[in-house]
């Protein structure tokens, strides 16, 4: 049994802006599986934040009875830099404000670093060239540089994500249902969590084009196989983004429930016993991301919603009107903006003032859209 409460600081690039990153590591550390959860790597989205303290509290138990059977790692709110983004008396938090980097992209390509030194001294043993992969890993998470504040929090990010055999990262959307992101290759599980999460929908690219975190782990291992055909490689990591909702959703009972459907998706994948929690539905089967329509706004104006989130619709439908607020017809024209596929409606804009190209809705459609090409994510 062992809980520890761990943290490292963060020294500031500047005078006055050092600070923690808190942590915790719950269960047995010889188990023999690691399993890495963190919230608000993009600091503004805090749905997450709620339901780890909720995990947090079940885990405790669960390890003060001798119940865990992984070493959780749990990091509730991840990004201490982004929650003191505080710009106008409002918080901001989803990008870097020194690099203008968006904190969920540009994580790095493990194969770049290390594929290469890799494919030679593989060999015929699946669970030997997991080992020897995982130890180049730790080595190489350990050698990143710490020079900056954004270098020492992703180091210390990295540095325990890096050997996780799950790594779960908890956002929200914008005003939305439950869903999920991760690759094809991992179809069967996220079906599985999906069902234990009510997820309304599970999206799947193996390369959505943005380098966020929940993708480069499977990633070295997928893109290992596909060069060394003639070795055994397995994919030893169960990798997502799991969107909890809206922005504005943060709310104990809700969340808590989430924590306790969480925690029986761990314990039927054989990671926790004890009491049988949370309750397993049956959710939609996972689709291409490519399926998914990031519906955009044509222009600025104020968004009048015709659907509701969960709504089916089909392709032409009108989503919403767009009440023009400027020019010859400023207040009086609405310009509808349709749907371009048939699917769910899964998110929508929790403010309805948009301008040219912003986020109107997700529609999740099952037909992969021609037009969804290159960066797959909505910015
Ligand atoms: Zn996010």
């Amino acid at each position: 049994m062992s809980c520890v409460k761990l943290s490292r600081v963060l020294a500031g690039d500047t005078p006055g802006r050092s600070t923690e990153l808190y942590y915790y590591r719950v269960g047995p550390t010889d188990a023999g599986v690691k399993v890495y959860l963190q919230a608000a790597l993009h600091a503004d989205e805090q749905p997450g934040i709620l339901v780890l303290h909720h995990l947090l509290s079940l885990l405790r138990a669960a390890d003060e009875a001798g119940e865990l059977d992984a070493s959780f790692v749990l990091f509730p709110m991840v990004n201490p830099l982004g929650m003191g983004d505080i710009e106008f008396g409002r918080h901001q938090g989803r990008y870097d404000r020194g690099t203008g980097i968006n904190h969920n992209r540009r994580w790095p390509s493990l194969y770049d670093a290390l594929g290469a030194s890799l494919a030679d001294r593989l060999g015929a043993d699946a669970a030997d060239n997991v080992a020897l992969v995982r130890a180049a890993l730790r080595d190489w998470a350990d050698a990143l540089p710490q020079n900056t504040a954004f270098e020492q929090w992703r180091h210390c990010i990295i540095g325990e994500a890096c050997d996780a055999d799950y790594v779960f990262d908890l956002h929200c959307d914008n005003d939305a249902l439950v869903h999920i992101f991760s690759v094809p290759q991992l179809a069967d599980n996220m079906q599985r969590l999906a069902d234990w999460t009510g997820a309304a929908a599970t999206m799947l690219a193996e390369d959505s084009g943005g380098g966020s975190f929940d993708e480069v782990w499977p990633a070295v291992w997928l893109r290992l196989a596909r060069e060394c055909p003639q070795k055994p490689i397995p994919l030893p990591v169960v990798s997502c983004t799991l969107e909890y909702r809206g922005e504005f959703d943060t709310f104990d009972e809700l969340n808590r429930r989430d924590a306790e459907n969480l925690y029986g998706y761990f314990q039927a994948e054989g990671l926790i016993g004890g009491k049988a929690r949370g309750r397993r539905g049956q959710a939609p089967a996972p689709t291409d991301l490519r399926a998914t329509e990031m519906l955009r706004a044509p222009r600025a104006g104020l968004l009048a919603y015709c659907v509701e989130l969960g709504d089916e619709v089909n392709k032409g439908d009108r989503i919403a009107d767009l009440v023009v607020l400027d020019g010859d017809a400023a207040f009086v024209e609405r310009l509808p903006v349709l749907a371009g596929t048939s699917g769910r409606v899964i998110s929508r804009a929790i403010t309805k003032y948009v301008w040219r190209n912003a986020n109107v809705a997700k529609i999740v459609g099952t037909e992969v859209l021609e037009s969804r090409v290159g960066n797959l994510l909505s910015d």
